[in-house]
């Protein structure tokens, strides 16, 4: 009998027995992309296989590093962000042109869909595995583990820290799959510092409620900096803004000042702590703070290709 398909769909699915795996397996694949490329070498551990990206929705780090990753692996690389160009545009749904891309006898898909479910959508009608790379306001799976990788190599654990989460919380669905995700490690505890109406969703906060996992929500920027371990800060989502948040911005235009980090706040957080960002910043990280050894968001751009190397390995039915 076939096994089932390995779709990565919500951090939902993910256990610390998985994480743990996965993340030896970055270790291990991370050691081996220095190495090769030290050499001006790619590797060919997956050669013969296709990752194909299909992106709905604007993106640079998450199209680009899947990309660089199964390159690294000696992958063909295929896909699309010009879905304007496409069927997409005519009105072809996403099951047809699931069912499309299907024909060509890809190996993985890549999703970025434009509406919460659209990956679980597109699962339900593949014969390959997708990826979950963001569905609107919904989860960003992937994102959640480089996250939690990134804490691993910068901070040397994934228990027992403070992580402190800044922004756009409503619209943000990087906050959402790694609050799900950092939740599931002992002793991790969260501040949640958003504006009125940009608060973290109540679905989150009643898994966290459940799991009796410790949260705090404030408004305050500066208050809880001292304390943190991680310090993760996002954009307003202005893409998914509701009525209700447009009025609050237009009635608060110092908003986003704000909640704006500059070396001034980030000198407030302990030396060992960090400072992440999904990104793209859009100003809420001033670039004065780049070469603090706090500043993390660089760096964890480079750990997303990496973990997103091993996730594909996973996918495929490597460990
Ligand atoms: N790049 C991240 C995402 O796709 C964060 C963002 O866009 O603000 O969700």
């Amino acid at each position: 009998m076939s096994r089932p398909l390995r779709h990565i769909l919500s951090a939902d699915q993910f256990d610390p027995d998985f994480v743990t795996k996965l993340f030896a397996n970055a270790n291990r694949t991370k050691a081996n992309v220095e190495h090769e490329r030290r050499h001006h070498r790619i590797g060919n551990t997956l050669a013969g296989n296709i990752l194909y990206r299909l992106f709905y929705a604007e993106s640079t780090r998450t199209y680009e590093s899947f990309g660089f990753a199964a390159t690294h692996l000696g992958m063909s690389v295929l896909g699309t962000q010009s879905v304007q160009f496409s069927s997409v545009a005519k009105g072809e749904t996403l099951e047809d042109t699931i069912k499309t891309i299907n024909s060509y006898l890809p190996s993985i898909i890549v999703l970025r869909g434009q509406a919460v479910g659209d990956a679980a959508r597109a699962a339900d009608v593949s014969r390959v595995p997708i990826i979950n790379a963001g569905d609107g306001s919904g989860e960003h799976p992937t994102q959640s583990l480089l996250d939690l990788y990134t804490m691993r190599q910068e901070l040397g654990r994934i228990e027992d820290l403070h992580i402190v989460m800044g922004g756009d919380l409503w619209n943000g669905r990087t906050v959402r799959s790694l609050a799900k995700l950092a939740a599931k490690f002992p002793g991790n505890r969260f501040t949640f510092i958003a504006p009125p109406t940009f608060e973290m969703q109540p679905d989150i906060k009643a898994i966290l409620d459940k799991a009796g996992v410790k949260y705090a929500e404030t408004t305050k920027v500066t208050d809880v900096l001292p304390d943190a371990d991680v310090v993760y800060w996002t954009r307003v989502q202005k893409e998914r803004l509701t009525e209700t948040q447009k009025d609050y911005l237009a009635e608060h235009p110092d908003t986003h000042e704000k909640y704006t980090l500059g070396l001034k706040e980030v000198k407030l957080m302990k030396p060992g702590a960090r400072l992440m960002h999904p990104l793209p910043r859009v100003g809420e990280i001033k670039t004065e703070v780049d070469p603090d050894p706090r500043a993390a968001y660089i760096r964890q751009m480079y750990y997303g290709m990496i973990i997103r190397m091993a996730l594909i390995e996973w996918t495929l039915g490597y460990e």
